[in-house]
C-alpha cells in the first residue's frame, strides 16, 4: 500500500492517537453516530477531555494548520495508516480498534483531483489482487443545495415519521440526511420514497459530478451512481464514494471518501478545498482472504542452513541475496526436508541451501521450488543464478 500511495505522490503524515475531543465534535460533527455514541473519550490528569482518532482526517487537518503545511501554494498531499478507535458493536468486520490507510488532497477544489483520489483508492486495492470491485459515487452538493433541499426531506419524513426509528424521529429536527445512514430495515424502506439530494444540486455542483463520472470512465475505472450515500458529515461537499467488495456480505464497504471543502476552514483556517478517502486495513485482508489473491507474507527467497557452521554465513549470504529480492532465512535447524515443506508453503520460490559439504567446497545449492529441481552454484555466482531464476518465474528481481 505504502508503495502505491507514493508511486502517486502521497507522502505519510502521522499524528498523534489521540486529540482534544472537540476537534472531532466540530470536524465529524455533533449528529454523527460516532461524535455521539462511539468515541472512547477521558479526561487527562488536568481534567482535559481527550478522545482516541475515531477516523483520520480531522486529525490530519489539525496538523496541517497547527504546522502550517498550507504555507506554499497548491496541493498537499498527505497519507497515513493507523489504528482507529470507535465504540462499536463488534461483529464480523466490525471492531472496536481496527486500522485504516486513509489519503487525503489538501488545496484543489477541482473535480479532477476527486478523479484522481478514487483511481489511487481502486489501484491500491487492485495493487494488492483484489478485482470485482464496485465503486458507487454520489454528489451530496455543497450547502446551498443542501439547504433547499433539506426543508423538502423534513416534509417527507415527517410524513412518515410513524415509520421511523426512534433515533431517525429525532433526526427529522437536527439533521435529516443522517437518515440515510441508518442500517433500521423499516427506515431503509422509507427511504426508497424519500427525495434524493442527487436531483436537487445547482447547476456548479452538476457540472462538476458529470466531469468525475467522465473522468472515472476516461480511466476505465466501473463505477456506478448510487444516490444513497450521503456520508452524513455536515463538511462533506460534492463527491461522495464508496467501494465495496460484495462477498464480504453485511460489511462489504472497504473503504470510502469524498470531498470536504468547507472542513479545514471549519477547524480554524483559511477556506480550503480538500478530498481523501479512508479504508480498512482488516475488511482488506478479509476480501484477500476470500480471493485467489494470496496477501504477501513470505519473501520470494529463503535461505537453509543446515547445521551450526552454516548458520552465520546462511546471515551473511542472505545479505547479498536481499540485493535481488527479499530474502528470509530458516534458523530452525530442521532437517532439510522439512526446511523445504515450510518454504514451500510459506510461498519462496527459490531455496538457498547451504550445509557443511557446500561450505567447504565453497557453493550453494540453489533449488527452484516451484519446478523442484536444483543445481550447485559457486559461492560467488549466487547472486546472478537466484536473480536468473527468479527472472525465469516472471518478475520479484
Ligand atoms: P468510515 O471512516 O466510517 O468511512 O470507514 C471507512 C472504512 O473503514 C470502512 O469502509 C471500513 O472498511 C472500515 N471501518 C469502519 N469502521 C470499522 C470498524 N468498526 N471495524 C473495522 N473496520 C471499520
Amino acid at each position: 500500500m505504502r508503495h502505491t500511495l507514493e508511486a502517486y505522490g502521497y507522502g505519510e503524515i502521522r499524528t498523534p492517537v489521540f486529540e482534544e475531543t472537540q476537534l472531532f465534535v466540530r470536524s465529524v460533527g455533533s449528529e454523527t453516530d460516532i461524535v455521539q455514541k462511539e468515541m472512547y473519550t477521558f479526561n487527562d490528569r488536568r481534567g482535559r477531555s481527550l478522545t482516541l482518532r475515531p477516523e483520520g482526517t480531522a486529525s490530519v487537518v489539525r496538523a496541517y494548520l497547527e504546522n502550517h503545511l498550507g504555507r506554499e501554494a497548491g496541493v498537499r498531499r498527505f497519507y497515513y495508516l493507523g489504528p482507529m478507535f470507535r465504540y462499536d458493536r463488534p461483529q464480523a468486520g466490525r471492531f472496536r480498534e481496527f486500522f485504516q490507510v486513509g489519503a487525503e488532497a489538501i488545496g484543489s477544489g477541482d473535480p479532477e483531483q476527486d478523479i484522481e483520489i478514487i483511481d489511487l483508492l481502486s489501484m491500491l486495492l487492485h495493487d494488492l489482487g483484489l478485482k470485482d470491485l464496485e465503486v458507487e459515487v454520489n454528489s451530496v452538493g455543497h450547502p446551498g443545495c443542501r439547504q433547499a433541499y433539506e426543508s423538502e426531506l423534513r416534509a417527507a419524513l415527517e410524513r412518515e415519521r410513524g415509520k421511523l426509528c426512534a433515533t431517525c424521529g429525532t433526526r427529522i429536527e437536527g439533521n435529516p440526511l443522517r437518515v440515510f445512514d441508518c442500517k433500521n430495515e423499516a427506515c431503509r424502506g422509507v427511504m426508497s420514497r424519500l427525495p434524493l439530494l442527487r436531483n436537487h444540486l445547482c447547476d456548479a455542483c452538476e457540472t462538476h459530478h458529470a466531469t468525475v463520472l467522465a473522468g472515472l470512465a476516461r480511466l476505465g475505472i466501473p463505477h456506478k451512481e448510487n444516490p444513497m450515500i450521503v456520508r452524513g458529515l455536515d463538511y462533506y461537499t460534492r463527491t461522495a464514494f464508496e467501494v465495496h467488495y460484495p462477498p464480504l456480505g453485511a460489511q462489504s464497504a472497504l473503504g470510502g471518501g469524498g470531498r470536504y471543502d468547507g472542513l479545514v476552514e471549519a477547524c480554524g483556517g483559511p477556506p480550503t478545498p480538500a478530498v481523501g478517502f479512508s479504508a480498512g486495513i482488516e475488511r482488506v485482508l478479509f476480501a484477500l482472504e476470500q480471493t485467489s489473491a494470496e496477501a504477501p507474507v513470505e519473501p520470494p527467497i529463503v535461505v537453509l542452513p543446515l547445521g551450526d557452521a552454516a548458520r552465520v554465513p546462511a546471515l551473511e549470504l542472505a545479505r547479498e541475496l536481499r540485493a535481488v529480492a527479499p530474502t528470509a532465512v530458516d534458523l530452525s535447524g530442521r532437517s532439510l526436508k522439512a526446511l523445504l515443506r515450510s518454504a514451500g508453503r510459506g510461498g519462496a520460490h527459490v531455496a538457498v541451501i547451504l550445509g557443511d559439504k557446500e561450505m567447504t567446497r565453497a557453493e550453494v545449492t540453489v533449488r527452484d521450488l516451484l519446478a523442484g529441481e536444483q543445481e550447485t552454484s559457486p559461492r560467488t555466482g549466487v547472486t546472478a543464478a537466484v536473480q536468473a531464476l527468479l527472472q525465469r518465474h516472471g518478475g520479484e528481481a
